[in-house]
């Protein structure tokens, strides 16, 4: 019998990854892609001897990395060097102040303690709590969400069933951090992992507090050569298993049919560059699915209204990144920083309510060549500035506004301590919220699709399979669980499992 088919519309990561999966389960696979080269929203930019990684900066959750090497019959260490970034984070404050976050808990906690006296305490009381989120909530949201709610409480069925309270609380991940911690600041570290999802910590549900609890007991990595590697090494497994690439291939269609006049939809293939014709039993659609609902499935009555019903949704923050090559090396800085704005809800309410690019933003600065020698000429620094911007509106203008933010953020910065910076830079790249998503078609610029704006949103995000078209389906950052690599991964694990109970 012939093998089954699969087109692979995006070489992101989600896609890339279920392509490997397909492969391995002895499916044909062509991956379709429309720019030059795999990442996707993990690109790479060189220039005058710098690298930067446009995208993700930090790597957690190692253990799932590993499992997609495995199970492509292959060894993560063969393709991938992993170094442990410690401290996690460095965080600057206005007052000048200092904090920075460690994967060593003893650390952390004299960190924090010299704060408060007793927030050693709370960090232990606030990890265990994290803990018991990430062992049930993993268990419903990220490893093996269950088709039912029901299915959650199968298996350890007491223990789950006391679990439910923290899982189904609506509070706020920042109500949560406000009880835990008194000292201003130190809640303003643990609010900001909202931002790793696109989302205000003030709107984000609580379960979100998993995310922490991630990163500081599983540790921050970099990858040797930059976290593109990543994405050089899955595409090297893919090809090696058999898996056809395509690119400068725009998926601009794709192709449904119907049995009958009133039988559901079913995906048969894609138009590729509005000409070519590529026909296959199953569709993996790796872009967001608000582009592949207003774009690629038009005139679905069913696709319209799967968007009317994400569209309601807000949707997460948009990225404005400067990449700066930098000849001189700042010994405050660590290879993640955070220059946090003094009032992190007003920066929030700015951002979310007002839907405003922030005049006082809380400012990422990645710099990898504190770790990582290959990342700049010596004595030298690859600075990845990233500001968090609302998702593209129509009266938006980046091209007009993109210098005078630029400014606003260079004069933050130095504000806040690098004046060393302005004379300093010898290269700069500017990427606006309107570039990153016509590079990706991520809908309105948004990083991660839906925003985690409220109780719900955990669960209602795009899933797996597309509604009301059958043989589609969706991976990556902007469908369950959410974005980041490691979630991207398990979503390429959830949509092949889909694909392949859907196809015996
Ligand atoms: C600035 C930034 C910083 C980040 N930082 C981190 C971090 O530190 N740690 C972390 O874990 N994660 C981080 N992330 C998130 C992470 O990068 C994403 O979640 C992940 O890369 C998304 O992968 P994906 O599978 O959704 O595919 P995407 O990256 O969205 O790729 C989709 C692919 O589909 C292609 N495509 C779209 N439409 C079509 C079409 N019609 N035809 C053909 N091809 C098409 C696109 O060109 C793209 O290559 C960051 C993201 C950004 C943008």
């Amino acid at each position: 019998m012939a093998s089954p088919t699969a087109l692979v519309v995006g070489a992101g990561l989600g896609g890339m990854a279920s392509a490997i999966r397909l492969r391995r389960a002895g499916w044909k696979v062509t991956v379709l892609e429309k720019n030059t080269r795999v990442g996707g929203k993990l690109d790479r930019h060189a220039a005058e001897g710098f690298l930067w990684d446009v995208g993700p900066t930090a790597v957690t959750l190692t253990p799932v990395l590993t499992e997609l090497f495995e199970h492509a019959g292959q060894r993560l260490e063969d393709y991938l060097e992993l170094t442990p970034v410690d401290p996690i984070c460095r965080s600057f404050f206005p007052d000048g102040k200092v904090l920075n976050t460690w994967s060593k808990a003893h650390l952390f906690q004299i960190e924090i303690a010299r704060r408060e006296q007793d927030q050693g305490q709370a960090l232990e009381g606030f990890l265990r709590y994290a803990r018991r989120l990430h062992d049930l909530g993993g268990e419903a949201w990220l490893y093996h969400p269950p088709r039912t709610p029901f299915g959650f409480l199968r298996g350890n069925f007491l223990k789950r069933l006391r679990g439910l309270p923290a899982l189904l609380s609506r509070r706020t991940l920042a109500d949560v951090v406000e009880r835990r911690f008194k000292n201003l600041q130190v809640r303003q570290v643990f609010e900001r992992y909202a931002a790793y999802t696109g989302s205000s910590p003030f709107l984000a549900p609580s379960l979100l507090n998993l995310i922490p609890y991630i990163e500081i007991q599983g540790g921050s990595w970099h990858l040797r050569g930059g976290v593109f590697r990543l994405v050089e090494a899955l595409e090297k497994c893919a090809r090696e298993l058999g898996v056809e690439f395509m690119f400068d291939a725009e998926v601009t269609s794709i192709l449904t049919e119907r049995r009958g006049r009133f039988g559901a939809p079913r995906a048969r293939g894609a138009l590729v560059n509005t000409r070519i014709r590529m026909e296959a039993d199953a569709v993996v659609c790796n872009t967001d699915p608000a582009h592949a609902w207003t774009r690629l499935l038009q005139g679905l009555p069913g696709a319209s209204r799967a968007f009317r019903r994400l569209a309601k949704r807000p949707f997460s923050l948009a990225p404005f990144l400067i990449l700066w090559g930098v000849k001189h090396r700042d010994p405050r800085l660590a290879h993640h920083n955070v220059f946090f704005s003094s009032d992190l809800r007003a920066e929030s309410h700015e951002l979310v309510a007002r839907r405003r690019a922030a005049q006082e933003p809380t400012l990422y600065v990645g710099v990898s060549s504190r770790t990582d020698p290959t990342q700049a000429p010596p004595g030298q620094d690859n600075y990845f500035v990233m500001a968090h911007v609302p998702p593209l509106e129509p009266d938006h203008h980046w091209d007009r506004d993109r210098d005078a933010y630029r400014d606003l953020i260079l004069a933050r910065l130095e504000k806040m301590g690098l004046d060393a910076l302005r004379r300093n830079i010898v290269c700069e790249k500017i990427i606006t919220p309107a570039d990153f998503a016509a590079r990706v078609h991520a809908f309105r610029g948004a990083i991660h699709g839906s925003a985690f704006h409220s109780f719900g949103s955990v669960w209602r995000r795009p899933r797996a399979r597309c509604p009301g078209v059958r043989g589609l389906y969706f991976v990556g950052g902007c469908v369950r669980p959410g974005g980041g690599i490691p979630f991207v991964l398990l979503s390429a694990q959830q949509t092949v499992g889909a694909i392949l109970d859907d196809a015996r």
